[in-house]
């Protein structure tokens, strides 16, 4: 069944290159990628990161910056991401609108709109992840996309250890328990409370990588 509605959580890091801040050249992928899955009928909500820039955690600085401050320039930095990825859509045709955190759904101006949220929720100790996961709830997503380094989840990392074994299917309870890093536990904890959306973890790095997760031709791992 085609979902109505899709919320796809991209890291800052994903729009990065390696001795780039901003890659265009990788980011337009992803942008055409998305467009793949709104030509599909699909309306689509971006959630974008700042890690390519800043994460409050990493940058306190050995404690000369507190972490409010820290966190608050890391949702800058979700911002210019938003504007970076804003642009690039407009150069494939796609319209979009940035979101702040205080958006509300009754407003969306056209439902079929590309969104991209910005900014984070307004307040520090909090991740795009959150972000991600309330956005999802708020405006109904029937599924959150999330498409990573790795091709899903792994008991432990497997790139250190041959014996990681490939988690197929894992609950939000499970996720919590067994401390996953996919995502962080706040996030868990608000979805797996309320209505469970589906989280489909994937690797960016395979080929229109969206719409095989969507069709559940590509390998992956399902939170539910
Ligand atoms: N952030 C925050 N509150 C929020 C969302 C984000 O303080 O509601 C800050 C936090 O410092 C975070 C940074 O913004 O590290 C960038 O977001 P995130 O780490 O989720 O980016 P990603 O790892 O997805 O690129």
């Amino acid at each position: 069944m085609i979902p109505d509605r899709v919320l796809i959580k991209i890291s800052g890091e994903a729009i990065s290159g390696k001795d780039e801040l901003f890659s265009s050249d990788i980011a337009i992928k992803i942008c055409n990628e998305i467009k793949n899955v709104i030509d599909l009928g699909i309306s689509v909500l971006v959630v974008v990161g700042g890690g390519n820039i800043i994460r409050g955690r990493d940058f306190i600085n050995g404690g000369v910056i507190s972490r409010e401050t820290a966190d608050s320039i890391g949702m800058l930095a979700t911002i210019m991401n938003g504007l970076f990825l804003k642009e690039l859509f407009q150069k494939i045709g796609i319209d979009s609108e940035i979101v702040k955190s205080h958006h509300n759904p009754e407003n969306l101006s056209s439902k079929n709109k590309l969104l991209i949220f910005v900014g984070g929720l307004g307040y520090p100790y909090f991740s795009t992840d959150t972000v991600s996961v309330i956005a999802a709830l708020l405006y109904k997503c029937d599924i959150i996309l999330k498409a990573t380094k790795s091709n899903g989840i792994y008991d432990k990392d497997p790139l250190l250890f041959q014996d990681a074994k490939f988690i197929e299917n894992l609950t939000y309870e499970q996720a919590i328990k067994d401390n996953i890093q996919i995502m962080d536990q706040t996030a868990f904890s608000i979805i797996g409370s309320n209505k469970r959306i589906p989280i489909y973890v994937f690797s960016l790095k395979e080929e229109n990588c969206f719409v095989k997760a969507l069709n559940k031709t590509i390998k992956m791992s399902i939170v539910n």
